[in-house]
């Protein structure tokens, strides 16, 4: 039973939150293990998206953030209400099967946060391991569980496959807090899981929303400055993100009382 206190999207007034513990409540509307010991987890679709040369995507439900700027559909606010469990291996085969099907190389998780459920995560990429027609699966996560537990990460080191993107929400805790509703002293674990991941030797790289709308000169430098002290190569190649009009992220703003105009 999902609580009245759950975090949904914000507004002006809601209450900042505890992402590790919204994580573990998520989690439990979101992942169920399975009678053979696999862990199932909800998603709302399947299908190839047309960046990275092509990917093939699952989109998961739940996250334990609630960026204003978040283009996922409404099943990140009421994971109770949106999508169907699928355990591991139907994930992979789904993912395999997109591949074939639009002649991709690539797969990975996207839509909400994929390190909520960290078995079914794991599973999914010892699957991808073993087959041939995928030859990377891309980890897109806003890294604050793999900051807060490194043995998150170290269970990810042994897959060869494996590319993580981090995307980093603010340059400073303020921020942080003000476009992501947690608690500002959580957005330190969003470098740290830069320094974890580097640590155990997975490829990494960062991205961050910079857009001029909503990030201030002063701050796009200190998200740079921040990535530069931990690999100065890494701030060279960050992928600077803007926001796009959809219709989830538009309203998000609106009901957060972000206007980008101003
Ligand atoms: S942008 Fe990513 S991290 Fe932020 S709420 Fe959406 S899915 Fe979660």
């Amino acid at each position: 039973m999902i609580g009245s206190e759950y975090p949904r999207y914000l507004t002006k007034t809601s209450k900042r939150f505890n992402p590790i513990e919204l994580a573990e409540i998520t989690r439990k509307i979101v992942c169920k293990t399975c009678s053979d010991g696999a862990e199932a987890r909800k998603y709302t679709d399947f299908y190839v998206v047309w960046v990275y040369q092509g990917i093939a995507t699952g989109y998961v439900v739940g996250c334990n953030l609630r960026c204003v700027f978040c283009w996922s559909d409404f099943s990140r606010d009421y994971p109770e209400l949106y999508g169907e469990f699928y355990r591991p291996d139907e994930v992979a085969e789904k993912l395999r099967r997109l591949c074939v099907e639009e002649g991709v190389e690539r797969a990975r998780i996207s839509g909400g946060e994929p390190t909520i459920c960290l078995d079914h995560l794991v599973q999914v990429v010892e699957e991808v391991e073993h087959i041939p027609e995928i030859e990377t699966f891309l980890l897109e996560t806003n890294g604050i569980l793999l900051g807060y537990d490194e043995s998150y990460v170290k269970k990810l080191a042994q897959f060869k496959k494996l590319i993580v993107r981090v995307s980093l929400k603010a340059g400073t805790p303020e921020e942080f807090s003000r476009r992501t509703g947690a608690l500002p002293e959580f957005h330190e674990l969003q470098f740290r899981a830069i320094r974890n991941l580097l640590k155990h030797g997975i490829t990494t790289y960062v991205a961050a929303v910079t857009d001029p709308r909503l990030v201030k000169p002063e701050e796009r430098r200190e998200i740079f400055r921040k990535t530069s002290e931990i690999d100065p190569v890494l701030a060279q190649i960050l992928e600077e993100e803007t926001i796009d009009p959809y219709e989830t992220s538009l309203m998000r703003l609106e009901a957060a009382g972000i206007d980008l105009s101003q």
